[in-house]
């Protein structure tokens, strides 16, 4: 008795082409045309024994096996479509964090985009000197632009460029202080997110950390007092996600470089975020330029290409060209290097800051937008909302984010949304499952859109999302 359901499905396991047959149809050659013998050969298995699963699970039976067999093509191509599509994919940013590491950070320009096809899908000069006609090195690609963007700041200023920051502050710690001491403030022994940790990167470098001071207070006198002739460097880093507030206490960086110079010791900061453009147009203070520590006299500074500076991934050290020099020919610079695309995208986002173009860079023209411009667009979307939508435009804070000053935020209006019937957490994960994904801020029950970092032709596409979901919320 127990045998009889195995010999129907062994009836209609015979049923089913093999894999042979199945590539030898017509519709078949057409796929392998497209897509290429391996991708639709794994398809095709994938599909026939997804099949037989649905068999010996009962799911497929005598009644439904023959429209099963004859929509295998179709099987194959949507399997086909899922296993090709790409894992990287676009998302729309209505969060209102500008610089969101998890989505990216700064978007590129289409002129540095455009520049990095321009030069990556052929040859270039990435190292060949073209006059002379002989062998160049990549650092002038960008040394160049930025010796012209921060020579107001200090007379002599050389850039190298690495992969990242952490690589970046890796390198100048490692060149400037391996076997020595370099002196920290406690209140800046940061971890940025990702697990870049001072201490780990300090330990890695070979140098040995010596803290000074207290969570919220260092005077001059503690990093005083801590140099002994085993110290290498002064190093100051940014608080870039966190604030420390009450009461506090910090040596001017001023102060700081005139004790470093007294005791004949470079002093290197990490700025992490390093604005080249003054943030204080935008009425946001407290986030150091790249120019202002260069002019305060600091020797090196480090800085990621994708935040505030709005380019591709990249770690800038800017600073004294006798340092520059020396992190330079550090071999662990060949290592940490970075590549044409990075390059050529840098240089034209560069390109960007010298013709005071600042609109064509994403991340800054994200930021120069008004509230009333991005709460008029905000309030163009909410109009077009019919029940069970509900959208109300209220004021909030868009946040610079990408380990610019903790409190830098700048005003901005919200399109707050509900879904009768919907909780908000259901309605955001709707929202991300559009194609493209829309993220959007979860607050207080509502699900809110700053339209400040979703881009003006993607607006459009936020619109029909909205108004698809309550009919998604019917089928669901
Ligand atoms: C962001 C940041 C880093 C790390 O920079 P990456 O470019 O992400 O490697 C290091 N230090 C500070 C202060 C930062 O803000």
């Amino acid at each position: 008795m127990a045998k009889r359901p195995e010999a129907r499905n062994s009836e209609l396991f015979r049923k089913l082409p093999s894999i042979d047959e199945l590539m030898r149809t017509p519709d078949f050659a057409r796929i392998v045309e497209r897509e290429g013998r391996a991708a639709t050969l794994d398809a095709a298995r994938t599909v026939l024994d997804r099949l037989r699963a649905e068999i010996t699970s009962g799911r497929l039976n005598d009644s439904n096996v023959n429209l099963a067999l004859s929509g295998i093509g179709d099987a194959v191509e949507r399997e086909l479509r899922r296993s090709l599509q790409m894992s990287l994919r676009p998302v729309i940013n209505a969060t209102g964090v500008v610089l969101h590491t998890n989505l990216g950070r700064a978007p590129l320009s289409s002129a540095a985009l455009d520049h990095a096809r321009e030069v990556a899908t052929t040859y270039s000069n990435l190292e060949f000197d073209i006059r002379s006609g002989e062998r160049g090195k990549r650092d002038v690609h960008a040394d160049r632009l930025f010796s012209r963007l921060l020579n107001d700041h200090a007379a002599d200023v050389s850039t190298v460029v690495v992969n990242n920051n952490a690589a970046a502050v890796l390198l100048a710690l490692n060149t400037l202080a391996e076997g020595g001491e370099v002196v920290v403030s406690r209140g800046e022994l940061v971890e940025i997110g990702g697990s870049f940790r001072i201490p780990d990167v300090m330990t890695k470098s070979g140098a040995t950390l010596c803290e000074v001071g207290t969570t919220n207070r260092t005077r001059l006198a503690d990093y005083e007092h801590a140099i002994t002739d085993q110290t290498r460097l002064i190093l100051r880093v940014h608080r870039s996600n966190f604030q420390i507030v009450g009461f506090t206490e910090q040596p001017s960086l001023a102060e700081l470089v005139e004790l470093a110079h007294r005791r004949g010791l470079p002093i290197l900061e990490d700025l992490g975020s390093g604005a080249l453009f003054d943030l204080r147009n935008l009425g946001v203070t407290g986030e150091p330029g790249v120019g202002d520590s260069l002019r305060a006299g600091v020797d090196v500074v480090t800085y990621s290409g994708d935040k505030l500076l709005g380019g591709p991934q990249a770690g800038i050290l800017s600073g004294k060209p006798g340092l520059i020099a020396r992190i330079r020919s550090n071999p662990l610079f060949r290592a940490l290097r970075v590549d044409k695309l990075i390059y050529a995208a840098l240089e034209s986002t560069l390109l960007s800051y010298v013709r005071q173009d600042h609109d064509s860079i994403p991340a800054l023209r994200m930021m120069r937008l008004t509230a009333a411009e991005v709460g008029d667009r905000a309030g163009r979307i909410a109009q077009q909302l019919r029940p069970p939508m509900k959208a109300e435009i209220i004021d909030g804070q868009s946040v610079i984010g990408g380990g610019a000053a903790p409190g830098a935020t700048l005003p901005t209006r919200l399109l707050a949304l509900t879904c009768e019937g919907l909780s908000a957490e259901e309605l955001s994960s709707r929202l991300r499952a559009n194609d493209p994904p829309i993220v959007a801020r979860l607050e207080e029950g509502r699900v809110l859109l700053d339209f400040r970092t979703v881009f003006p032709d993607q607006d459009g596409a936020v619109l029909i999302a909205l108004t698809k979901l309550p009919d998604q919320r019917n089928t669901a």
